[in-house]
């Protein structure tokens, strides 16, 4: 069986534009407004010959749920299903309270985390990362989803995790 791979975070932190951009294809869609009904999305990646399952817990959102009941439920399944995960931030807002109840229902699992600080679209924003410590989750990895920035490096500490 391939490993799991799932993908948290709050809402618009560019979960689903991540997933594509490691998947190769726009299956997760992508949202500017937060909040939208979506479908869960599973998909298989490879990255150096080595075959994962990638799932974007974004898209398990329950019609009209508050954030803090989306977020359990996609932190259940990381949890539960995945063999590591990947904690998504955005790194253009700094750490925010949403971010830290993540981090606080993550941190219940011995499971291997990456914490990935997007939306560092160039340099400018490189120190926007450290702020991200206090979260508890290890070395902030920079990417940029829409540009397609980091991803190498955070394939290559996902499957040197898994
Ligand atoms: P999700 O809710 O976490 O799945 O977030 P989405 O992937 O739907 O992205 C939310 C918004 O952030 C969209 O408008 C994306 O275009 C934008 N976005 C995603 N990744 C990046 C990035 O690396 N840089 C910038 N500037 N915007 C991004
Ligand atoms: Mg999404």
């Amino acid at each position: 069986m391939a490993s799991v791979v799932a993908i948290v975070g709050r809402a618009n932190v560019g979960k689903s534009t991540i997933f594509n951009r490691i998947v190769g294809e726009r299956i997760s869609i992508v949202e500017d407004v937060a909040g939208v009904t979506r479908d869960r999305i599973y998909a298989t990646a490879t990255w150096l010959t080595k075959e994962f399952r990638l799932i974007d817990t974004g898209g398990i959102e329950l019609k009209d749920a508050s954030f803090v009941t989306q977020i359990k439920i996609q932190a259940e399944i990381a949890i539960e299903e995945a063999d590591l995960i990947v904690f998504v931030v955005n790194g253009r807002e700094g750490v925010t309270q949403e971010d830290e109840y993540v981090a606080r229902l993550l941190q219940k699992t011995k499971k291997p985390i990456l914490l990935a600080v997007n939306k560092i679209d160039d340099n400018a924003f490189i120190n926007e990362i450290y702020d991200f410590y206090s979260l508890g989750m290890g070395d902030p990895i920079p990417v940029s989803g829409s540009h397609g920035i980091g991803i190498g490096d955070l394939l290559d500490e996902i499957i040197k995790n898994l």
